[in-house]
Parts: structure tokens; sequence; C-alpha cells
């Protein structure tokens, strides 16, 4: 069994054929041009992970919130984050680097402004 996975680790973004055993074990990746996109390849058959970057609302601002979070996510929590932040109640002022969130999603990763607001 074999999948295409596009390496995003830089902006080559070398297009891999990657096979797997039953066990879902990675036992070939080809068409990587460095050993960081073999990582990802395995990574990404194994533990897929996003970091997740939005904005939101915050009261006594007209200027949304952009965040980020702290450190790559599950990627199937991707979609859970997003509405987490979204129901977020937050005030303005808030500061670049500002924590707006913590644990988001059980994961123990935060939420961080990435602009200051208000
Ligand atoms: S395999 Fe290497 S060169 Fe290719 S996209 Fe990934 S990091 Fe870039």
């Amino acid at each position: 069994m074999s999948r295409r996975i596009v390496c995003i680790q830089c902006p080559m973004g070398c297009v891999m054929n990657v096979g797997f055993a039953e066990n879902g074990e990675v036992t070939s990746v080809e068409g990587n041009s460095c050993g960081r996109g073999k990582k990802y390849a395995q990574a990404e058959a194994n533990n897929p992970v996003r970091t997740v970057c939005g904005t939101v609302c915050a009261a006594g601002c007209l200027e949304p919130v952009s965040y980020r979070t702290s450190a790559p996510v599950p990627k199937a929590l991707v979609c859970d984050v997003a509405r987490e932040a979204a129901g977020l109640s937050l005030r303005a002022p808030i500061a670049m680097g500002d924590v707006i969130c913590e644990n988001v999603c059980g994961t123990g990763i935060s939420l961080v402004a990435t602009k200051t607001v208000g």
C-alpha cells in the first residue's frame, strides 16, 4: 500500500510516494529531496499535526485578534480548536504574545495572540 504526501517543510514541496506495511508502519519514502521529507512523511503517516491560526473578536475593539497555537495540535482536532477559539469571550486590550486560551481542547497547548489590539 502506498500514499502520496506533499512535504510542507520548505517551499520545494516535494511530492513523496510513501509505502506502508499492513500495520501502518512506513516502509519506504521516495521523492524527498532531503532527510526532513522522510521525517515529515513518517510523522504525517503516524501522527499528523498542524499549527492552527485564526482570528477572533474581542469586546472593546473593532479589529479582530489574530492567534496561533503555541505548538502544533493533532490534525483531527483542528476544527475543534477553531470552534473553541470562536467561542472565546475576550476583551481588549490584548497584547501580542498574550495567552488568550490555555489548554485548548484539552491538548495542553495554548492559543497565543499574534497581534496587539485595543
Ligand atoms: S523533502 Fe526536503 S527539499 Fe523537499 S519539500 Fe521537504 S524539506 Fe523541502
